[in-house]
């Protein structure tokens, strides 16, 4: 059988995958499956960088290699490039966009680097699997060293409509680059036809029909691939003692009052400023619910040494410290707003003791709270997700109240709609998207991505 070599930025664990991101968890199950090998970065920052020993660790059937970044692949790969000019052109932030040559030859190099070290890794049956903004390129370079194995890459975050990437300079280069993968997959249809017109309108590409697009001599599959979470173990996780400390705890805080939950990590794409203003457009237009109901942000920072973010946790603090202000009671706070992160088993609790799910990114490539949130519910007394538009998981949980978040008014009638759901809709609504993201699982995207890929060759 082939092995699965996967590369990402940051790589495992595979043991502790309890405390993993949905990307990780995903990938760890399909990995232990195949065996393989799964290669990155090692988050470390060394004189060598790429240029030093390859750091090998078998974890049961994977074969875990690591490489180190120098200081100028950090500044100019990572935090430059990757962080300051696809991040926010991804998720449609021209504004906040650093163009800078340096940051593009950064890299550059560094794709070029991790083929480098890669490529005689690779055995002649592999299938091997690139993931996200870091590596757009790396295909097009283990193809130049002749690797000739099935590729597919997947992007985690969105891929914006052409008139905004055109916009990037080079960026018909790097969406050639693109090409030399056999299948490139996305979070939602939308994404992968942006990506099929780039191909069409920029590059004079041809459509093939059934997602396939034709482009300077190459064809690719172009499809989506929703990624999903291992929803009947999330579900689970709900019960075990930690979820349910954590929910003795919400409970004991609350005293019979409701709760609205957000948990992002601090990032201006997450909505959050406007999330913050919507609550206080509910506490305005529906007085009922003074002293009563409460927003509950968790906001981990992340980042925190780009201004952008900086500047947007300063924001929210003063933002809560505003509305807290002018409605706290002598027992009842508006906005609790934490800055530190919590295991994903303890945020179980937290969702499940909480009437409302707020999760109104301005984008997102999926966002997998807004999937947890109803992973967690109560099935006989479930809460609601308010959910933005521009989240990627609007598209398959249709039946969450959605939104558009830059409308604090909409935002707000949404909570109060919400907040005041009869049971039975409260109940079809969460049971039809519960069902679909047991069957729309973790293990159906990679397999179904897999099995697409080998088709495809
Ligand atoms: N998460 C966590 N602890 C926290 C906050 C978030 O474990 O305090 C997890 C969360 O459960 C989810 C992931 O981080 O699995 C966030 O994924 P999402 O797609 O929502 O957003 P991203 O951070 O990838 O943009």
């Amino acid at each position: 059988m082939s092995r699965l070599v996967v590369v990402s930025n940051r790589v495992g664990p595979i043991k502790d995958s309890g405390r993993a991101g949905g990307l990780a968890v995903a990938l760890v199950d399909t990995l232990k499956a195949m065996g393989g090998v799964w290669f990155g970065w090692s988050g470390e920052v060394s004189d060598e960088g790429t240029f030093g020993p390859l750091q090998q660790e078998k974890q049961r059937n994977v074969l875990l290699q690591q490489i180190d970044i120098t200081p100028a692949d950090y500044e100019e790969f990572y935090i430059g490039y990757a962080n300051r000019t696809l991040w926010p052109v991804l998720h449609y932030r021209l504004d906040l966009a650093d163009f800078d040559r340096r940051f593009e030859d950064g890299y550059r190099r560094v794709n070029e680097r991790f083929a480098a070290r890669l490529g005689p890794e690779i055995r002649e049956d592999d299938i091997v699997w690139v993931h996200d903004y870091h590596f757009f390129g790396l295909g097009a370079q283990l193809r130049a060293m002749d690797v000739h194995n099935p590729i597919a890459f997947f992007l985690h975050v969105p891929f914006p409509a052409p008139e905004i990437l055109a916009a990037l300079p080079n960026a018909d280069a790097l969406v050639r680059r693109m090409l030399a993968y056999d299948l490139v997959g996305f979070q939602t249809e939308r994404d992968a036809s942006n990506f099929r017109r780039f191909i069409i309108e920029e590059l004079q590409g041809e459509d093939l029909g059934g997602g396939r697009v034709k482009a300077v001599g190459r064809v690719v599959h172009a499809r989506a691939y929703p990624i999903g979470i291992d929803a009947e173990a999330y579900s689970q996780a709900a019960y075990s003692p930690d979820a349910r400390r954590h929910i003795a705890r919400v409970e004991k805080l609350l005293d019979g009052r409701h709760q609205i939950i957000g948990v992002d990590r601090i990032d201006y794409s997450k909505g959050l400023p406007e999330r913050f203003r919507a609550f206080e457009r509910l506490l305005e237009d529906y007085p009922e619910n003074r002293g009563l109901v409460s927003l509950m942000q968790v906001a981990p920072p992340s980042r925190s040494e780009l201004d952008a973010y900086a500047d947007i946790r300063r924001e929210l603090e003063g933002l809560a410290g505003h509305i807290n202000g002018r409605f706290a009671d002598l027992d009842w706070t508006p906005i609790r707003f934490l800055t530190r992160s919590f295991p994903r088993r303890s945020l179980a609790g937290i969702y499940r003791a909480s009437k409302v799910g707020l999760v109104t990114p301005l984008r997102d490539g999926m966002n997998l709270v807004a999937k947890e949130y109803i992973a967690a519910q109560r099935a006989e007394d479930p809460g609601v997700l308010v959910l933005s538009r521009f989240a990627g998981a609007a598209e398959r949980m249709t039946e969450a109240l959605i939104v558009n978040p830059h409308s604090s008014e909409e935002v707000a009638a949404a909570l109060q709609t919400a907040l005041t759901m009869p049971l039975e809709e409260r109940r079809e609504r969460w049971q039809a998207m519960f069902d679909r993201l047991c069957v729309e699982d973790a293990k159906a995207w990679a397999n179904t991505l897999l099995k697409d890929l080998r088709a495809a060759v």
